[in-house]
């Protein structure tokens, strides 16, 4: 479990996360509106390296950056739990980094290796919580207590 109390923090913690994910690694991110979802992309970015600014992909579904590794961005809100209207194949499992914002809502059975983080506001700023499943995710988690 991570606490931040600002943006700034956030931010610093995906930046921190972002220096440790290799090509192939998959993010699920959940919480509410406004949890920080995009916000802590924006740190992951930061940490692959990459210079280009982070918008919100609600509308687009995906947005592709290029940094140390690719980054494919993804919020799939507006798709739920329909994934026939988008070919995750294209990004999953790739020579890139998959971050998932409302990962949560699609089939599970499509990920078999992926970190969940829920963000949830707390009144000290926002509470993040781990979840592994699968060998590299569990080695992430382990790896970002200690980085
Ligand atoms: P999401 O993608 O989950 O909808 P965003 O990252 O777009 O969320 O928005 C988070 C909003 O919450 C931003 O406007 C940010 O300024 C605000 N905010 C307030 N406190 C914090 C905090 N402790 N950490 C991150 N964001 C915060
Ligand atoms: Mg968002």
């Amino acid at each position: 479990m991570f606490y931040t109390h600002n943006e700034s923090e956030l931010i610093a913690l995906g930046a921190k996360l972002g220096r440790l994910l290799k090509a192939g690694d998959v993010l699920i991110l959940s919480g509410d509106l406004g949890a920080g979802k995009t916000t802590f992309t924006k740190g992951l970015a930061k940490g692959l390296a990459i210079e280009q600014m982070i918008k919100s992909p609600t509308y687009t579904i995906v947005r592709e950056y290029q940094g140390r590794l690719p980054l494919f961005h993804l919020d799939v809100y507006r798709i739920g739990n329909d994934p026939d209207s988008i070919d995750l194949d294209d990004f999953l499992y790739g020579d890139g980094v998959t971050v998932i914002e409302w990962g949560e809502l699609l089939d599970q059975s499509l990920f078999s290796d992926v970190v969940t983080i829920e963000l949830r506001i707390v009144p000290e700023g926002r509470q993040l919580t781990l979840r592994a499943q699968g060998a590299r995710a569990q080695q992430l988690c382990e790896d970002i207590k200690h980085a």
